[in-house]
């Protein structure tokens, strides 16, 4: 069986994808967005993280920790753990919810998925996907029921700047993915500190056959004390206000 670092497992969460899904987000990412609100995704390796505020002065960390103060993030676990996970909430799904591979950036875990997409298929459990499409994987993606993935910033240098990486790639891979006929959501976080030209995005979009809806997200701090607890530089951008969100939110559109 295929193994993978994964970062955490979340049940029950209504905001990845329809429905009530499961998350795996697993560890690793090339892209290292300054407000990625998953910090502890980007590095393919086991970290721990430590939150002062939780600590109680108890002195027995070589024991482990037992307030949560000290967590290391990152476990190595096989599909068929994955997939027993993934299947305890089985009776929730119904017909739209599921299973969505997050991060960090899932296709770098491109064996695991390869072999844990068709143990979920064979179950019946619905499959999506959270990918910033750096990545492109024809034999996953073609596999997956829906597609959710980002195009943060129109321009190349503007998006080098904030994730680290161009975006060339990234667009031709919208195309590429375009043409397997699998439905597209595709997403815009909104940093109000950054020019990110939703209209150029949106046109580009409206281009493809697939993306069934394009949704423009505010940015929320939450990664910020993930970021301190582990020990990087903290990195803070403006909440959008509601009127903002109206501006921005005429770009967004559901076919
Ligand atoms: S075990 Fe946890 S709570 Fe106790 S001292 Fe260590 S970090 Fe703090
Ligand atoms: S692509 Fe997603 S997971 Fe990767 S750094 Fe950006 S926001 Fe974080």
């Amino acid at each position: 069986m295929k193994s993978a670092l994964v970062a955490d497992i979340q049940r029950t969460s209504v905001h990845d994808g329809p429905g009530i899904r499961t998350t795996v987000f697993f560890k690793g990412c090339p892209l290292s967005c300054k407000w990625c609100h998953n910090p502890e995704c980007i590095s393919t390796e086991p970290e721990m993280m430590f939150y002062p505020e939780k600590c109680i002065h108890c002195g027995k960390c070589a024991q482990g920790c037992y307030s949560g103060a000290r967590v290391l993030c990152g476990k190595k676990m096989t599909t068929g753990e994955v997939l027993d996970q993934i299947m305890l909430d089985f009776d929730y799904y119904k017909e739209e919810g599921g299973v969505t591979f997050s991060g960090g950036e899932p296709m770098l875990q491109a064996d695991f998925l390869k072999e844990i997409i068709p143990m979920c298929k064979e179950k019946g459990v619905h499959t999506a996907i959270e990918t910033s499409l750096i990545i492109y994987d024809e034999e996953i993606l073609k596999n997956l029921d829906i597609i959710m993935a980002d195009l943060k910033i129109w321009d190349s240098d503007i998006h080098k700047e904030y994730t680290g990486v161009p975006n060339e790639k990234i667009k031709e891979n919208f195309i590429k993915t375009d043409k397997l006929g699998v439905p597209i959501i595709a997403r815009t976080p909104y940093i109000p500190e950054v020019s990110q030209d939703f209209a150029k995005i949106s046109e580009f979009l409206k281009g493809l056959k697939n993306v069934v809806r394009y949704e423009i997200l505010p940015y929320h701090p939450l990664g910020v004390a993930k970021q301190r607890a582990l020990g990087r530089e903290e990195v803070i951008f403006t909440v959008p206000s509601k009127k903002q969100m109206e501006e921005v939110n005429k770009y967004a559109y559901i076919r």
